[in-house]
C-alpha cells in the first residue's frame, strides 16, 4: 500500500524524531554523567567499589529486603534468581504464558539454569487465575514429576501494556507459595512505574515476595543495570551465581553512580511519562476509527497498546507510515513504535521524551490513521 514511500525523507531536515520503541532507549541525564565522571570506584569483584555499594544498599533499603545485589541486566536479575531459588535438578517455576522470562529471555530457564517451566494463561490485567496457580503447583511429587520450586509475577507486566498487579492478588499469590512452601519472585523490570501509579513505596510492592528485581536501564534512565533483591541468604547466593555467568565486574561504582541519580531524581518524575502515555492514548480514542483501537481503561503506565485491524492494515506498513514524512506532510514528525503480534504496536514514554514530542507524535498518530481511514473506505 505505501510501497512508494522513501523511507529517505524522514532524515530531511526540521523533521522531528520522536522514538516510542522502547523506554531502554533512554540516555544517561547530564547529572547522571557528571556523577559516572565523578564516582569513587574500586573493584566490586573484591567487593570494594564502594559506589556499588551505596547503590545496592540504597536500593535494598527502597525495597524493604535484607541486601541487594547490582547486575548488568533485568535478563541476569531474573536469571540469577531462578537458579538461586530452583537449586536441585528438576526443579520446575510457574510463569504467566505472556511472561517475560518465559517469552523473551531466549529460554535462559531452560537453557542455562536447567529448570522446567508451567504456565498459566495470563489475564489481560497481567495476573493469572489463583484457582490455576493451585492446580499448577506439584504436591507431594513422585519421581515422574518436576519439583514446583519458584512462581513469578510480572510487574508492570510488559506484554499487557504495562499493567500494575493489584496488591490484592500479590497477597493471594504469596499465600498460595506459603501454604506450600514455594517462593515468589517478581520480575519488577519496571515496578517503579507500578509504585508510582499505585501511590505506594516501592517497599509496598516488594513485601509480599521473596525475591525482587528492577531494571535500571529503562523509565529510570540509566546506561546499564539491574537490582536484584531479597534476603542476606538469598543474596550471597546470588553474588556466587552472577559471578559463574560472567557477571562479576570491577569498576562498577561508575555505573552504579548513575544508578544512584535514578533512584534519587527518576522515580517520582515517571508520573510525567504516565500522563503521556494517557495523552496519546486519548489521541488515538478520538479518532473514533473502525481500525485503531485503544482501551483506555487499561492506559496505566508508560506503556501504550494500539490494536490495529489486522485483516486491513499490515504492521510494518504502519509502522514504515509513522516514521516516514512526506514532503506533502503537513506533520513535519516521524513516529517510532514496537511491533507486538500482528495487530498490535506498543508505545513507551520516557524522559527524553518532551511535552512537544508527545503534541507532535499525537498529531502525527492521528494525521496516519486518518489516512488509513480514508483509504480504507475508498477501497471497500
Ligand atoms: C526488559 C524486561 C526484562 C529484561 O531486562 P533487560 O535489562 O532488558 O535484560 C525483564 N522483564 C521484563 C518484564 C522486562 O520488561
Amino acid at each position: 500500500m505505501y510501497e512508494k514511500i522513501n523511507v529517505d525523507l524522514m532524515n530531511n531536515s526540521g523533521i522531528r524524531v520522536v522514538d516510542l520503541r522502547s523506554d531502554t532507549l533512554s540516555k544517561p541525564t547530564p547529572e547522571m554523567r557528571e556523577a559516572m565522571y565523578r564516582a569513587t570506584v574500586g573493584d566490586d569483584v573484591y567487593g570494594e567499589d564502594p559506589t556499588v555499594s551505596e547503590l545496592e544498599k540504597k536500593a535494598a533499603e527502597l525495597l524493604g529486603k535484607e541486601e541487594a545485589v547490582f547486575v548488568a541486566s533485568g535478563t541476569m536479575a531474573n536469571l540469577i534468581a531462578i537458579m538461586v531459588h530452583c537449586n536441585q535438578r528438576g526443579s520446575e517455576i510457574i510463569s504467566g504464558d505472556y511472561g517475560h522470562t518465559f517469552k523473551y529471555e531466549q529460554g535462559g530457564t531452560a537453557q542455562i539454569a536447567g529448570v522446567h517451566t508451567a504456565v498459566i494463561k495470563n489475564n489481560e490485567d497481567g495476573t493469572f487465575s489463583i484457582d490455576d496457580l493451585r492446580k499448577k503447583i506439584r504436591k507431594n511429587p513422585d519421581f515422574h514429576e518436576p519439583i514446583t520450586s519458584l512462581i513469578i509475577v510480572e510487574n508492570t507486566h510488559n506484554l499487557c501494556g504495562g499493567k500494575v498487579l493489584p496488591l490484592e492478588w500479590l497477597e493471594k499469590v504469596q499465600n498460595v507459595g506459603q501454604e506450600h512452601n514455594i517462593p515468589v519472585h517478581m520480575d519488577g523490570a519496571r515496578m517503579m512505574n507500578a509504585a508510582v501509579y499505585l501511590n505506594v513505596p516501592p517497599s509496598r510492592l516488594a513485601r509480599d515476595v521473596d525475591s525482587v528485581c528492577f531494571c535500571l536501564s529503562k523509565g529510570l534512565g540509566c546506561p546499564i543495570g539491574a537490582i536484584l533483591a531479597g534476603t542476606s541468604s538469598f543474596i550471597a547466593k546470588a553474588r556466587r551465581v552472577r559471578k559463574a555467568i560472567g557477571g562479576g565486574w570491577r569498576q562498577a561504582g561508575t555505573i552504579a553512580a548513575a544508578g544512584l541519580v535514578a533512584l534519587d531524581k527518576m522515580i517520582d518524575r515517571l508520573q510525567l511519562d504516565h500522563n503521556h502515555a494517557y495523552q496519546i492514548a486519548k489521541a488515538i480514542y478520538a479518532m473514533r476509527s473502525d481500525n485503531f483501537k485503544v482501551d483506555m481503561a487499561t492506559v496505566q503506565t508508560n506503556i501504550l497498546l494500539m490494536y490495529i485491524n489486522r485483516n486491513k492494515i499490515q504492521i510494518k506498513d504502519l509502522q514504515r507510515r509513522l516514521q516516514t514524512v512526506l514532503k506533502t506532510d503537513s506533520v513535519k514528525c516521524s513516529v517510532r513504535c514496537m511491533s507486538l503480534n500482528y495487530d498490535c504496536v506498543r508505545f513507551t514514554l520516557y524522559w527524553e521524551i518532551t511535552d512537544e514530542d508527545v503534541q507532535l507524535a499525537c498529531e502525527k498518530i492521528q494525521f496516519v490513521i486518518k489516512e488509513y481511514d480514508e483509504m480504507l473506505k475508498e477501497s471497500f
